[in-house]
């Protein structure tokens, strides 16, 4: 319990102090998307905080849609942030808001506002609120509306909300400090006329509400305690401290803000994920190259390993980066002792066992996971004809190169020894068919042990292999080149992609469904694609190769 205390992150310190102090009696939190686009790792990352700090402290988590700007958001968003947190285990319950559902609050609140003195209709154009607002170095100056008078600015805000204006033509402001050092607290807007269809309220209002205003009065509403947001909002938390106060709520919420997750070298923001997705770079936001939690699922990624990373990644007040090597460390761990060890021939070359019976069949006992009995044995047939990794088979092989080659003998994986006789090519030289000899008594589980090899190589039986298309990643992003080009585009690495349409695997993953998962053995953790694959084709991704160089420090 000791060690609990003294590792608890900076967010827990404060709600922990809240809760001794009697500021709140409960700890409510949040997850406040935007419906503007597909949630990320990033979110991820957020949703699985509030709502982690919801359940240790026995306290509850909403799931609000922060839709209080029409122009960006669809109702496919909404829905596919209600699948990805709920895939994510994220549990609202019956908790899910819109923003939106609040804009009559939102009047009242201006309303209430304007009758303290401390909001304004003001006519000045955008370019002149800007030039009047002020530098960082000088203060703003206060706008010739300023000091209209409450009945005043109660008629012209609800001629805004009847629709008397244009759009940009008045704005409602906050009246606090045009000569704060704080550029967000020297009158900000917190309501404008914009005429666009919003994707709940449809044409019902014509104004809406700024982030900086709406965000505190959501949180209020919902009885929130800890309005954890990112960094870029430190700058704007007097602002919110300054709308709940005014608004006169009891125990309003406190905003806690924490760095945000950075990954390197990947995209991750909404705005450059839709271009790729727009310009036809990546097939939808699902594509496996992307980090989008939908792409990461359609990948193979699991809850848990999303869940691992997140917490290996911890909470901090000061942004950094982290590789993407240790998202692939936490799906290797998840999938480690859950997923049965199958071999497959990706590039397949076809091998013949010159000296084995055609007719014959013999089936080995495998365990389908040395590391978890539990996971069984399972019997995978041996013939004379099999299918092999291409990269296993060499002409002309260098030093230490211990796998298939002329004259050279290797284990065939749970079964015999063969030995390499000759081969053959076609007219391009490229090897059709390699031929080998089997010693019969080299016998997996015989005990034979006269000689040793030196490699280890896993097959597939020809005639029962299933044939499958399999996906290879790389970054979408051109690590070389850097993320970004001068004119702020995306350097795509033009081999993030590789298809090899042609592969064999053993006979056990015949039937797979969309998201099952399997080591191939020697290669990496594989997930069936969800949108390409069918009974009739099977299509598998690579979720993470075996191998890496990524060390946790612990
Ligand atoms: P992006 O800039 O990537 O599009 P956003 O911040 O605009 O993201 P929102 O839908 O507004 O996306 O964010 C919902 C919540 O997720 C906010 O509380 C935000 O702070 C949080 N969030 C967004 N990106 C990250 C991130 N990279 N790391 C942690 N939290 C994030
Ligand atoms: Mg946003």
């Amino acid at each position: 319990m000791e060690n609990e205390t003294v590792s608890r992150n900076f967010i827990e310190q404060i709600i922990d102090k809240d809760l001794e102090d009697g500021v709140y009696e409960t700890v409510k939190t949040r997850f406040p998307p935007e419906p503007n686009g597909y949630l990320h790792i990033g979110h991820a990352k957020s949703i699985l905080l509030n709502y982690g700090l919801a359940q240790q402290y026995n306290g509850k988590f909403n799931l609000r849609f922060d839709d209080t700007n029409p122009t960006k958001e669809r109702t496919e968003y909404v829905d596919s942030i209600l699948k990805d947190t709920e895939w994510l285990g994220a549990d609202w319950e019956d908790r899910l808001f819109f923003a939106s559902d609040y804009f009559e609050q939102m009047y009242e609140a201006a309303v209430f506002l304007i009758n303290k003195g401390k909001a304004y209709v003001c006519d000045l154009s955008a370019e002149e609120i800007k030039e009047y607002r002020g530098t960082l170095k000088e203060p703003g100056k206060d706008s010739p509306y300023r000091n209209r008078s409450i009945e005043e600015n109660l008629e012209l805000f609800e001629n805004m909300k009847n629709g008397k204006y244009g759009d940009g033509e008045k704005v409602l402001r906050a009246k606090i400090d045009m000569s704060s050092p704080n550029i967000n607290m020297r009158d900000p807007i917190i309501y404008r006329v914009a005429r666009m269809t919003h994707h709940n309220t449809g044409d019902k209002w014509c104004i809406y509400p700024m982030y900086d205003f709406a965000h505190p009065i959501e949180d209020a509403i919902e009885g929130v305690t800890h309005s954890i947001c990112t960094l870029e909002f430190e700058d704007h938390r007097p602002l919110y401290e300054w709308v709940v106060r005014e608004l006169e709520y009891k125990n309003p919420p406190r905003q806690i803000e924490f760095a945000k997750l950075y990954l390197t070298n990947v995209v991750t923001g909404k705005r450059y994920i839709k271009k790729l997705v727009e310009d036809g770079i990546v097939d939808g936001w699902d594509d496996p190259r992307l980090v989008s939690i939908a792409a990461l699922r359609r990948r193979g990624f699991t809850p848990e390993s999303i869940r691992m990373f997140v917490e290996l990644c911890g909470v901090s007040k000061s942004n950094s980066s982290v590789d993407y090597a240790m998202l692939e460390y936490c799906i290797r761990e998840d999938l480690k002792l859950k997923k049965p060890r199958i071999m497959a021939a990706l590039n397949p070359i076809k091998v013949i066992i010159d000296n084995y019976p055609e007719d014959k069949v013999e089936y080995f006992d495998v365990p389908n996971n040395q590391e978890n009995e539990e996971l069984g044995v399972r019997k995978v047939p041996f013939c004379r004809e099999l299918y092999i990794s291409g990269d296993d088979f060499m002409e002309e092989p260098p030093k230490k190169y211990f796998r298939l080659f002329p004259g050279n003998e290797v284990r065939l994986m749970h079964a015999y020894f063969v030995k390499c006789v000759s081969y053959e090519k076609d007219e391009s030289g490229n090897i059709t068919v390699i031929h080998c000899t089997y010693d019969p008594a080299t016998r997996s589980g015989s005990g034979f042990n006269e000689r040793k090899v030196k490699g280890t190589i896993h097959w597939v039986p020809a005639p029962m292999a299933v044939k499958a298309e399999v996906r290879l990643y790389e970054n979408i992003v051109d690590e070389e080149a850097g993320v970004y080009d001068e004119e702020g585009k995306i350097n795509v690495n033009p081999n993030s992609l590789t298809v090899l349409k042609e592969c064999y695997i053993e006979p056990s993953v015949a039937g797979s469904k969309a998201y099952d998962s399997f080591q191939f053995v020697r290669q990496g953790y594989f997930c069936v694609d969800s949108k390409d694959s069918s009974d009739e084709k099977l299509v598998f991704n690579r979720i993470v190769s075996l191998k890496s160089s990524f060390k946790l420090n612990k």
